[in-house]
């Protein structure tokens, strides 16, 4: 029995002998696989500069940063998403407000933002969850409207589309991450993808010393810079995992597909919203009501790993996370985030499962839940 881990990244002989390449050349940190893998990464979004750093989490905190967000500012965010969504926004000295999300497609509910502006709101940051996207023209024009900037965290989204345009082609700052677990890889690693040349300029200083060198190539430091800068290595894996992204993601919605086939009938529990064509499938998480089912999630967790099918959690209500609880937050405001919280599982989700791989995870679900009722 072959265990099935809830993600697994795939990487080409072609990319494995390129980086065997780079690292036979001589030089190996930044250099010119960054230049060309930032070229792709621009042509591929539709033309907007783009900037690497080492993570996501780095991409969003130099982004709030960059825009001049700080102690004193509110920023919106979603009630329920990766840790780091919230996590930047208090390492830069400003306080997050918290939006609940919709159930079905986990991301942020727009009509509920309205209510969350104040006087010291500065911007949104929206979450592509699991590759659904936002819908960005109606959160671009509310923000226009409120005069705040929007800094999307499309962690999960690289790949994803909102009616026809590429995540990363919309107005303000786009933040991807390449962590092995995302639609493609780096290692690690992220990307800001952002137009104003000053915003540019200060993502280039804090990625790398606040190092600015003049026309004689004298090198001078400007600000106190930090080290976000990516290597050539991990860059050549990236230009090799971007040429397979479009692929990638069509095989992941293809597998969503069948995951509804499976579970369309009598569902075991809360589906995730479908989508359209634009969807980028990062991860298929459902939710299971487990105080029914008279089971815990760890349970249901080991029994699914002892028929050889890794289960994850994407992901616990920010707000009812231990570091927001001693800042004041709970998780009751925001009752969707925290129901999501308490019943998600994440299913198996990546592009080298077979069609009977997802039928088979959908088999052990079952079994495993009727089991327990
Ligand atoms: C993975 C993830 C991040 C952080 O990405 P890193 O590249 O690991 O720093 C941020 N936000 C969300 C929603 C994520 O899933």
């Amino acid at each position: 029995m072959t265990y099935l881990p809830f993600a697994r990244v795939s990487i080409d002989e072609e990319t494995i002998a390129g980086v065997c390449q780079v690292l036979r050349s001589g030089w190996i940190a930044t250099g010119p696989y960054v230049a060309r893998f930032e070229a792709a990464l621009s042509a591929y979004v539709g033309g907007r500069p783009v900037r690497v750093v080492t993570s996501a989490t780095a991409a969003l905190e130099i982004a709030l940063l960059a825009a001049g967000i700080g102690a004193g500012d509110e920023v919106i965010v979603p009630a329920m998403s990766f840790a780091a969504s919230a996590n930047v926004i208090l390492r830069v000295g400003a306080k997050p407000v918290f939006v609940d999300v919709e159930l079905a497609s986990r991301n942020l509910d727009l009509a509920r933002i309205e209510a969350a502006i104040t006087p010291r709101t500065r911007a949104i940051m929206p979450v592509h969850f699991a590759g659904l996207a936002v819908d960005m023209d109606r959160l671009l024009a509310l923000a226009r409207s409120r005069n705040l900037r929007v800094i999307e965290d499309a962690a999960h989204a690289i790949g994803a589309s909102c009616r026809g345009r590429r995540i990363g082609s919309f107005g303000d700052i786009a933040c991807f991450s390449f962590h092995p677990n995302k639609n493609m890889t780096t290692i690690e690693g992220g990307a800001l993808v952002l137009d104003h040349p000053d915003e540019i300029h200060y993502v280039e200083l804090a990625r790398f010393h606040g190092i600015e060198r003049d026309a004689d190539n004298n090198v001078d430091v400007i600000q106190a810079g930090g080290k976000y800068n990516l290597s050539d290595v991990a860059a050549r894996v990236g230009l090799g995992q971007l040429q397979q992204l479009d692929a990638f993601c069509e095989r992941r919605r293809a597998l969503a597909g069948i995951y509804f086939d499976e579970l369309s009938i009598d569902p075991p529990g809360v589906l995730p919203a479908r989508g359209d064509a634009g969807h980028c499938w990062n991860i298929f998480t459902l939710l299971l009501p487990f105080a029914e089912l008279g089971l815990t999630r760890v349970q249901f967790q080991h029994e699914m790993a002892k028929r050889g099918i890794g289960v994850g959690v994407h992901y616990p209500s920010i707000p009812g996370l231990t570091a927001y609880r001693k800042l004041g937050y709970d998780d009751r405001p925001f009752p969707n985030a925290a129901r999501i919280g308490r019943e998600t599982v994440t299913l198996p989700m990546f592009p080298q499962m077979s069609d009977d791989d997802v039928r088979r995870v959908c088999r052990e679900l079952r079994a495993v839940l009727t089991n327990q009722t």
